[in-house]
């Protein structure tokens, strides 16, 4: 076939050149396209780095404006608040909107944190001290805490707590608040990647509805699962913003359970499943274990999901939990915290309260300082009891202590948490 050719070629050598020029030319004209098209897909991915850096640029920018406004905009100490709006969620639990007095900027906070009350009871000397965490994200206006009355433990003659029900008794549209500045370790960072796993029982739902509304507003893409766990349909509060929100979030997978379901709570119209929330739930749910955990709830709730989580694999760095009260703080503590303060050999530790001048025995019994404080007499102001408010701080004279858990206030060098923590030798406080 070649000889045949190239004889056919021989005979018309004008053609033959023909040829080679046309062959030659469509080759450059390949040539051509191949490099055009890889420019094109060069210029492209230039075009998008470009765009992801201008993007990073621009979240940079915004997060430091955000960090100078909320320094512009935050306060030190007390700031006065109205009351805007008292709203009834549920069964002994209302939420409050709260506008600053000075008609000045809010600054914004991180989903998950909380404000710091200072309340005024009638007939106390002394301001009672109570942490609420927000349960809206950050709007231009207002704030919102949503508080359930504390109910007595069960078959005590106790009275209700005091704080919450002043909150739900007392407090009312119009009335001031003396409010310090949100706070708290305990948030989700819009910034991260990672899909989060939101896991709320009862009145824990607070920091997660915050959330929740914070990943919406920011348009994020991240995956978001959210548990919540309620008796039933008359504690299951903010139930129709989490369903609006649920119906609009597209990434928002949203599971709630009755424990104990009441006889008109509907299947899939009140709640998803019946039961408690629980991390074999989460197995058959969630795709792996590859999420970030958020969680908050009573004591028990916070040691089993902990536990269980720590069971499936997933490492403690990768559960944050927020506690309201010491139970809690001392149950989602780590196995290593938990096993010294339940198995550790009692050896005699001496705690002198240095203002009192008294000294004591530490004594297991107790689980904090503080306990053992308030035993012998001596006065040491508490909030939250939850290592969060930081009312409790006190120097540390001599010796060292160890704390419960993760806290959410900053204990300064030199300074210890009292309601979070016991001594680790004998030990020297000024209180
Ligand atoms: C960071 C953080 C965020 C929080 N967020 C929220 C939130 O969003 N919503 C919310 O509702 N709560 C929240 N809390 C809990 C809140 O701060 C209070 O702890 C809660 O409202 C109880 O306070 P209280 O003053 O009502 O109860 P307290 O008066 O402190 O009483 C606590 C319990 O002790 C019982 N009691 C009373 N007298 C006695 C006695 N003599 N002996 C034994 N027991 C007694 C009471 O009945 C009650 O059960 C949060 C806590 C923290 C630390």
């Amino acid at each position: 076939m070649f000889a045949d050719l190239s004889r056919k070629l021989l005979e018309n050598p004008i053609q033959f050149a023909g040829w080679v020029i046309v062959v030659g030319l469509l080759l450059q004209v390949a040539l051509m396209l191949v490099g055009s098209a890889r420019r094109a897909h060069f210029e492209k991915r230039r075009a998008w780095l470009e765009r992801e850096r201008l993007a990073l640029e621009i979240r940079a920018a915004r997060k430091r404006i955000q960090t100078v406004e909320q320094a512009k905009a935050a306060w030190n100490g007390i700031r006065k608040f109205k009351v805007a709006r008292k709203v009834p969620e549920c069964a002994d639990t209302f939420s409050f909107y709260l506008r600053p007095h000075d008609g000045k900027a809010l600054p914004p906070f991180k989903p998950g944190q909380y404000l710091t009350f200072q309340l005024n009871l009638p007939g106390r000397t002394k301001p009672v001290v109570r942490c609420y965490s927000l349960s809206d994200c950050a709007r231009a206006d207002y704030y919102r805490v949503t508080i359930k009355r504390c109910p007595p433990p069960a078959d005590t003659e106790h009275p209700a707590g005091v704080g919450s029900s002043f909150f739900c008794d007392a407090v009312k549209e119009g009335d001031i608040l003396d409010v310090k500045a949100p706070n708290g370790h305990f948030y989700l960072d819009l910034e991260k990647e990672r899909p989060a796993v939101l896991i709320a029982g009862g009145v824990g739902i607070t920091p997660m509805v915050a959330m929740a509304n914070a990943l919406f507003d920011a348009k994020s893409s991240r995956e978001v699962w959210f548990f919540f766990g309620a008796r039933n349909r008359g504690e299951h509060m903010l139930k129709q913003e989490i369903d609006e929100l649920a119906a609009k979030f597209k990434n928002l997978r949203l599971h709630v359970c009755y424990s104990r379901p009441g006889p008109d709570d509907l299947k899939d119209r009140d709640f998803h499943h019946e039961g408690r929330v629980t991390v074999d739930l989460m197995k058959r749910l969630l795709p792996s274990n590859n999420y970030e955990y958020f969680l908050c709830g009573p004591g028990a709730f916070m040691e089993s999901i902990t536990d269980d989580l720590r069971a499936w694999g997933v490492p403690d760095a990768w559960v944050h939990f927020e506690a309201f009260g010491p139970a809690s703080v001392k149950r989602a503590a780590s196995p290593a915290v938990k096993a010294s303060l339940t198995q550790a050999p009692f050896i005699g530790m001496e705690v002198t309260f240095a203002k009192s001048g008294k000294k004591v025995w530490w004594d297991q019994a107790f689980s904090s300082l503080l306990e053992l404080a308030e035993s012998k007499g001596v006065k040491i102001d508490a909030g939250c009891r939850a290592g969060n408010c930081g009312s409790c701080l006190v120097a540390v004279k001599s010796g060292t202590v160890e704390y419960l858990g993760g806290h959410g206030a900053d204990a300064e060098t030199g300074s210890c948490l009292t309601c979070i923590c016991k001594p680790k030798g004998n030990l020297v406080i000024d209180a």
